[in-house]
């Protein structure tokens, strides 16, 4: 059969083919009038689409530029910094809060694990300057309870006038999970083009809370291109302090409305549609691994990407492999040491039905090239389609609604 090249990776993810269109045909130079209205248009969609007040920068980076930029102007050398980890993305910010001299403090888990509350409270003390998590890990499909995270953050210090910041990487968090940011208190919150706003890489963002505003203007630690002290300033006159990724505002642009249609004219409603859509599409895909006798490989599922442990005595990069072969379908092996034990298949932003019923289909045929068991063909599927038409009759209690 004729394959048709599909991404099911937790980033880059399928492009919103509008999203395309709107990049390709794109030519205005960015100190217009026009430009200015675009920029200006987008960063105020872009506070709906996170769900908050807070000012909102769009940078032209990848996502760990913003994770850089939260350690860089929010800490100085000699910083004390909480780094809850659970994955790659965890340890990517230990890495971050060493590379500009914090004394990091380390509370890890392991892979596939989520952190107990408990053990998070007995680490935040009014010493911590901020605390540094992700909401869904994406090396392992784990998903964190930034909503208790936060109540703890936020309950402590205070006195000393310098309360201890929360910097969320929720970089497939958004768009995936339902996240109360302003409600909570997240003080930073951090997304990436290439994940639920259905783009190409090449743009990061992060909506700041005004706590973290005020710290800015004391902390030391080394900036330049990414002060977003500056970025602020610029944003306040409709533009950015260098040049932007033109080009990918007029496709992030065209993103936003896409989700606005989602939510019938309601960019925040359409969010909230985004978020159950991939929370639709991960509940069928853990039926149908389940469905098939696989283990899921994180205890607290997300719903930004399912992590399917391999079979026990094969490896699943021959997975990866044939799915690819198979079917041209890109799904991820694991990461680092987890590279060989999983398979990741991601539901973060452009994913239908059709797309969830068919990579399990693919998934009943790989497994029973792959491995020595007999695959019973169309029990994923069929899983799938009962949780599916469960939702439709609405019967189904949405997870974390
Ligand atoms: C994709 C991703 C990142 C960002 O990676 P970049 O390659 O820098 O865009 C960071 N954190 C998580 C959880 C991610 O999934």
């Amino acid at each position: 059969m004729l394959h048709k090249n599909r991404l099911f990776t937790p980033g880059p993810t399928p492009l919103l083919p509008a999203a395309q269109t709107a990049m390709a045909s794109f030519t205005a130079h960015h100190r217009t009038a026009d430009f200015r209205a675009l920029f200006q248009r987008v960063l105020a969609d872009m506070k709906e689409f996170i769900g908050t007040k807070n000012d909102v920068l769009v940078l032209a980076c990848s996502g760990t530029g913003v994770m850089e930029a939260s350690v860089s102007n929010l800490t100085s050398p000699g910083d004390k910094v909480l780094v809850l980890t659970a994955g790659k993305f965890g340890e990517r910010w230990t890495g971050l809060a060493k590379a500009f001299g914090c004394k990091v403090e380390v509370l890890s888990v392991p892979y596939g694990e989520t952190f107990s509350l408990e053990e998070i409270r007995a680490r935040v003390t009014s010493e911590v300057r901020a605390v540094f998590v992700q909401a869904t890990e994406s090396s392992t499909g784990a998903r964190h309870d930034v909503e208790g995270i936060a109540k703890i953050v936020r309950a402590q210090g205070g006195a000393s006038g310098s309360d201890t910041l929360l910097v969320v990487d929720a970089i497939t968090g958004l768009g995936t999970t339902h996240l109360d940011v302003d409600g909570w208190g997240v003080d930073v919150i951090i997304g990436g083009s290439q994940k639920a706003l259905m783009m190409p890489p090449g743009l990061a963002y992060c909506a700041v809370s005004e706590r973290a505003w005020k710290w800015m203007d004391v902390t030391t630690s080394p900036r330049y291109y990414f002060d977003l002290r500056k970025e602020r300033k610029s944003a306040a006159k409709g533009e950015s302090a260098y040049t932007p990724a033109t080009s990918l505002f007029a496709a992030l642009g065209a993103a936003l409305e896409f989700v606005r249609g989602m939510g019938k004219g309601d960019l925040a409603k359409g969010r909230e549609e985004l978020v159950n859509n991939a929370e639709l599409c991960a509940e069928m895909t853990r039926a149908g691994a389940k469905a098939l006798g696989l283990k899921l490989y994180a205890s607290s599922p997300a719903a930004a990407l399912t992590a399917i442990c391999a079979p026990d005595g094969t490896d699943s990069s021959k997975i990866v492999k044939e799915f690819r072969e198979a079917f041209d379908a890109v799904v991820a092996n694991g990461q680092g040491e987890m590279k060989g034990q999983l398979f990741r298949i991601a539901h973060i932003g452009y994913y239908d039905y059709l797309d969830t019923i068919g990579i399990l289909g693919a998934l009943e045929h790989v497994l029973a090239r792959v491995t020595d068991r007999s695959v019973a063909y169309g029990a994923a599927v069929r899983a799938a389609q009962e949780v599916y038409a469960r939702a439709q009759s609405g019967k189904r209690q949405l997870v974390g609604a």
